[in-house]
């Protein structure tokens, strides 16, 4: 029986404040999962603090809501337990960017192969509005009684140079648009990276949905311009497609270029794709034989009587440096 984005939702309460973001990414979510195919014991969804970090308590699927930051090792930890679940990580720029920046840049380096959403709203919602790591250098929110006095992260940059192997960007109230992005990430064979913009009507008056539907910022008939434009209606294509490494080099710099775009003219989109790297699961099946056939989630660890199956002097033998 087809699925419906229906199946995927909880009886938990949502209190996100109304006209949030966040419905609309977790409503393309939902959509992508349904139009995939994929059940909801197939699925972790896994989230740090945050706003955001609520997201798998309305999700029916395994759900992990962790500590500030940390989202990513353990769901890394739980796709490397058990490859066959889909994985998705998700938590706001302040939980992933600001205390988590450092998962951040080493999953890149690993292209384990899950999925990782970002909820870029540039403030730290649940405690009224701090300025988060995306917020722009002086730019004063409604929450902040001065301009913000750190310089941003751009999270495209910073995934390009920490070599995620999928780059994206979508807007969340472009639910279509956001939908067929994140059915790319899932389908994407590596570590997939998607920065919504997710604007939060309560904190930041800035970048808000009006602003990015083009309030203030009119065409030559005089009609509102958004100010998010698409990559794919401009032809540009991210995605490598032989194992060249001039043109995996050619690709990023092309994505990093494009990633400084902003603000009147800001991309959503696919920035950049590369199925050519191996995956961290695919160089741990060269190195442990049994890996794919037996992942460790299906292996048995105690008899029946509970003594363990495990010869713990026999594993640090083999891992000895003689
Ligand atoms: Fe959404 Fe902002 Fe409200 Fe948090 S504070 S639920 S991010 S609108």
């Amino acid at each position: 029986m087809a699925l419906k984005p229906a199946d995927f939702k909880s009886d938990f309460h949502n209190d996100w404040c109304p006209g949030c973001g966040d419905f609309g990414i977790i409503s393309a979510v939902q959509m992508a999962l349904a139009e995939m195919n994929i059940e909801p014991h197939r699925l972790a969804m896994v989230s740090g603090i945050g706003c955001s970090g609520k997201t798998p308590h309305f999700f029916k699927a395994y759900g992990v809501h962790t500590l500030h930051g940390r989202s990513l090792p353990f769901a890394i930890g739980i796709k490397l337990s058990n490859p066959k679940l889909e994985v998705i990580a998700c938590g706001g720029d302040g939980d992933g960017l600001g205390i988590g920046a450092g998962h951040f840049v080493n999953s890149g380096r690993r292209n384990v192969d899950m999925a990782y959403i970002v909820y870029d709203n540039g403030v730290y919602g649940l405690t009224k509005g701090q300025a988060a790591p995306t917020l722009k250098l002086g730019a004063k929110t409604k929450s902040l009684p001065v301009p913000n006095i750190n310089a941003s992260i751009n999270p495209i940059t910073l995934a390009l140079a920490s070599g995620y192997t999928f780059v994206a960007r979508a807007y969340a109230y472009d639910v279509r648009h956001l939908k067929e992005v994140v059915k790319r990430a899932i389908r994407h064979n590596g570590f997939a990276f998607v920065d919504v913009l997710q604007p939060c009507p309560t904190y930041n008056d800035i970048q808000t949905k009006e602003y990015w539907q083009g309030d203030g910022l009119l065409d030559a008939t005089g009609r509102p311009m958004p100010r998010t434009y698409k990559l794919e209606a401009t032809g540009y294509d991210g995605v490598v497609k032989t194992s060249n490494e001039g043109e995996m080099e050619d690709k990023i710099k092309q994505g990093i270029m494009k990633s400084f775009e902003w603000g009147d003219h800001t991309p959503i989109g696919v920035f950049y794709q590369n199925e050519q790297v191996p995956t961290y699961e695919e160089r741990l099946g060269e190195r442990m034989p049994t890996y794919n056939s037996v992942p460790p989630a299906e292996q048995e660890i105690a008899r029946r009587d509970g003594t363990p199956l495990a010869n713990i002097s026999r594993l640090l033998d083999e891992l000895r440096v003689s």
